[in-house]
């Protein structure tokens, strides 16, 4: 049995970054992967200005009691004068410092009456004043190629001016489930028919990562059938990902289907739980991944293992999350003979300490363990963890990103 970490790794490399790029406007980039690096084009903020609502001064014109007059009223958008000796500048949050000036005094610190700005307390050299280029420096990396873009990227180079950005082409993400079990929700169902939930949840996981799903194809068990399948997925995917039909009953066809087509699997039977088999092939040159059936393990080994494979196939350099640390709650002792992963819900103590609460039933048909569930705990293959032990966590909103 091969351990996880290692099935972690060598999936991780099994695919090959993108190679073809595209122009993107920049409010439709959220969820795209920044094919070059950025750099800035000028300093952030690009001239010194006003922090505050306020009147600016030259602080050596400060004196207890001396009112300034007020030279003019400035407000962001426009150019000021250069300030003239004893005089104040009445500036907003957002005007260009005057030349001359070096210090802010905001609003609730004076009385302006009769075009005189009297001060009521000492001000401090330099307040308020934000400094051109105390952000950003132009020149500065900005983001670097392999970035996923997200609001704050955006941002960022929006407070740059790119309007336009290279990004990668979006990887095109091809779904296929397999059994005679089951049906599409909304189809009329047999007692002998379950619904097909891993079609929907992968296109969803999926998508969530900002990847495209090309097809969600559902195969009866027979050959024809997936072949027929795989013939569609392989045309118009970079990644297939194949669920159900890869154990060892008599109607697991996918493994005998893939190497009809000149596909070479590798299949693991991986050291973890939920989720044992799993197999990578490649045919054409194109990844295919198989996972598990039952809809627990294909979404944990989704999360664990498919995701780093999934993001280096994007062009993120980011493909491993962190894995965090918490401890475990529960009145019940762990200890199997596969690492564990348990459906967990993790709350943060005033203390500072994660506490990590497993669902009531972990078994891989549970599905109802995964919308309430945060993350999952690792337990180590032959170890026994119990309440106050401290265990690896794999947030899920990090690892499905
Ligand atoms: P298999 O590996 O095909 O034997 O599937 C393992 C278990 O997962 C069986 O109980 C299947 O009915 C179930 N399963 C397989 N695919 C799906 C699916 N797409 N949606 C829901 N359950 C599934
Ligand atoms: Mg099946």
């Amino acid at each position: 049995m091969l351990d996880f970490d290692s099935a972690q790794t060598r999936l991780s490399t099994a695919g090959k970054p993108p190679a073809i790029t595209e122009v993107c406007p920049l409010h439709q980039a959220a969820g795209r992967v920044l094919a070059q690096t950025l750099f800035a084009t000028l300093d952030l903020p690009p001239a010194d200005n006003s922090a505050m609502d306020g009147y600016a001064i030259r602080h050596a014109d400060y004196a207890p009691g001396r009112p300034l007059p007020v030279q003019q009223r400035c407000y962001a958008g426009e150019r000021p004068e250069a300030l003239e000796p004893g005089h104040a500048i009445r500036l907003f949050t957002g005007s260009l410092v005057p030349a001359g000036a070096d210090t802010i005094v905001m609003q609730e610190d004076g009385v302006e009456n009769d075009d005189r700005f009297e001060i009521s307390r000492p001000p401090v050299l330099g307040a308020h004043v934000r400094l051109q280029g105390e952000d950003v420096r132009e020149g500065d990396q900005l983001l670097a190629k392999g970035t996923r873009l997200g609001a704050a990227e955006i941002a960022l180079l929006a407070s740059q001016g790119y309007a336009q950005l290279t990004v990668y082409a979006p990887l095109r993400v091809g779904i296929l489930t397999t059994g005679d079990e089951l049906v599409s929700p909304g189809q009329p169902r047999a007692d002998e028919h379950i619904y097909n939930s891993n079609g929907p949840m992968l296109a969803a996981l999926v998508e969530q990562m900002g990847a495209s799903v090309a097809h969600v194809l559902h195969a009866r068990d027979t050959r024809e059938s997936l072949q027929e399948a795989f013939a569609i997925l392989l045309r118009d995917c970079d990644l297939v990902l194949t669920v159900g039909g890869v154990s060892v009953g008599e109607k697991d066809l996918v493994k005998p289907t893939i190497e009809q087509l000149g596909g070479v699997l590798d299949l693991w039977r991986v050291c973890m739980k939920p989720g044992k088999p799993v197999a990578l092939a490649h045919i054409d040159g194109k990844p295919v991944v198989c996972l598990p059936g039952n809809p627990v393990s294909a979404y944990a080994v989704f999360a664990l293992l498919v995701t780093p494979l999934l993001r280096s196939m994007q062009g993120r350099t980011q493909v491993m999350p962190a894995v965090q640390y918490g401890i475990l709650a529960s009145d019940r002792v762990f200890n199997e003979k596969r690492d564990d992963f348990l459906r967990v819900q993790a709350s943060f103590e005033p203390q500072g300490q994660t506490t990590l609460t497993p669902y009531g039933q972990q078994g891989s048909g549970i599905i109802s363990s995964l919308p309430w569930a945060s993350g999952l705990a690792r337990i180590p293959a032959n170890t026994a963890m119990r309440n106050g032990d401290t265990v690896a966590y794999y947030d899920l909103a990090r690892w499905l990103a």
